[in-house]
């Protein structure tokens, strides 16, 4: 069972990263950001304000989720309901931050996860895989780059949508999204001891995927 953790703030390239090396080594990728999303997204849907603890805390007694590969391509269910990119939308990347820094979400996401990694092969990303879900995980990648590099990359995936947004938006937002997964109470933000320090800021794509395909190699002793 190979397990690959990849952990990082908002914007350093996780997702589409992780998604190649899952492909190149024939496994699934878990995007965990997505789950967090999901819990974001039914808390909207329930009008409740994502830092109303007691009230999210409630919901979670009423709520399903799974995540399923479908042609390797994760899907999110909710209840049962298939999500699609309604979860991807920028309110509900405030909402997702939010929750997830309540630990009865943590803790309602944590078996989801791990049961995923112990029923297959995976490369997970998100922002505690090394240092609490996977504590275990044959390789783990501290993935960075500067605030100024990420907004750049945000911006550029933005317009290509067509959202007409200022840089300056987009920095603060991640500032705020940063300092939130940094400083929560519980599973915050960290560089797991055991883990790679990668600064993706000058790198392309390409670059950092060797690389970690190489560190892989290494710590699998191939
Ligand atoms: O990775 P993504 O930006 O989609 O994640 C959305 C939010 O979910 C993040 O801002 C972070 O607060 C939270 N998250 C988390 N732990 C993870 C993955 C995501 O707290 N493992």
């Amino acid at each position: 069972m190979i397990r690959i953790a990849i952990d990082g703030p908002s914007g350093a390239g996780k997702s589409s990263l992780a998604k190649g090396l899952a492909a190149k080594l024939g496994i699934n990728y878990l995007d965990t950001g997505a789950l967090y999303r999901t819990v974001g997204y039914a808390a909207r849907e329930a009008g409740i304000g994502p830092d109303d603890r007691g009230a999210v805390v409630k919901m979670l007694e009423n709520t399903e989720i799974r995540a399923a590969f479908e042609d390797g391509v994760q899907m999110m269910y909710l209840n049962g309901r298939p999500l699609g990119d309604a979860i991807r939308e920028n309110d509900i990347s405030a909402y997702a931050s939010a929750v997830s820094a309540i630990p009865e979400v943590r803790a309602f996401l944590l078996e989801t996860q791990r049961d995923i990694a112990r029923r297959e092969s995976v490369v997970m990303d998100g922002r505690d895989i090394g240092s609490c879900v996977l504590k275990d995980a044959i390789c783990k990648i501290y993935l960075t780059a500067s605030v100024e590099c990420r907004a750049l990359r945000r911006m550029a995936e933005l317009q290509e949508k067509g959202v007409d947004t200022s840089l300056e938006i987009i920095k603060a937002d991640i500032s705020d999204r940063d300092y939130r997964d940094m400083h929560r109470d519980v599973s915050p933000l960290v560089q797991a001891e055991d883990a790679v320090y990668l600064d993706s800021s000058d790198m392309g794509i390409e670059e950092v995927t060797d690389k970690i395909i190489s560190i892989f190699n290494e710590k699998a002793g191939k």
